[in-house]
């Protein structure tokens, strides 16, 4: 038993063949001074209280009170370290979890943004080729034709076209003179759709 166990009523020690008690009160008393209450109020500060007595029958979280300072460390640094590696395994989890996600989100972000400037591209070569006054759909894009100011044939439609699905477009050797979107001979073109200047 630890050596600074008293009774808080006439200090003696306690040492064996002396039983002592612990109050509900708190309060640690020996069995001379435990004699001399009636039993049910603590004879050091007289509040209603139980007398429990000191020996390996106290329940386990009254013997914490009995343990070293030091046996009591050392199961504080345990069951810190017990907790914290779970909680780092957990937080690596999900931290995990959302780089995975955002990584995920990001791309998804640049796939959308990439569907707009295609679709603004296409939107703008359908308006040239439908004869409408062309509107950038999207600020700063990049348009098809490497200049900002360029005449719209049948060819720089169909290679855009052509060279955005991979393939560059060639026309059949015996179809390359006669179609000419730029002609003067072509009858179904407006003058306006035989040269439409491309503008970014
Ligand atoms: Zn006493
Ligand atoms: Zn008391």
């Amino acid at each position: 038993m630890a050596d600074w166990i008293h009774c808080n009523k006439c200090f003696i020690r306690y040492r064996p063949g002396v039983k002592f008690f612990v109050t509900t009160c708190g309060h640690l008393t020996c069995e001379g001074c435990t004699s001399k209450s009636d039993g049910n109020k603590c004879y050091v500060c007289i509040s209603p209280c139980q007398y429990i007595i000191l020996n390996n029958d106290l329940k386990p979280e009254m013997q914490l009170f009995f343990r070293s300072q030091s046996d009591i460390m050392e199961k504080f640094q345990q069951v810190f370290t017990f907790q914290e590696v779970n909680k780092s395994a957990l937080l690596k989890n999900v931290t995990d979890k959302y780089l995975i996600v955002k990584s995920e989100l990001m791309r998804c972000c640049k796939a959308l943004q990439d569907s707009k400037k295609e679709n603004a591209k296409l939107k703008a070569v359908l308006k040239n080729l439908t004869g409408q006054n062309f509107t950038p759909m999207l600020n700063g894009s990049s348009h098809p034709f490497s200049s900002p100011s360029q005449t719209m044939t049948s060819n720089n439609y169909l290679n855009a076209v052509s060279s955005r699905r991979g393939t560059p477009f060639i026309y059949p050797p015996n179809q390359r003179s006669n179609i000419s979107w730029n002609s003067k001979n072509t009858p179904h073109m407006t003058a306006h759709q035989q040269s439409i200047k491309i503008c970014t």
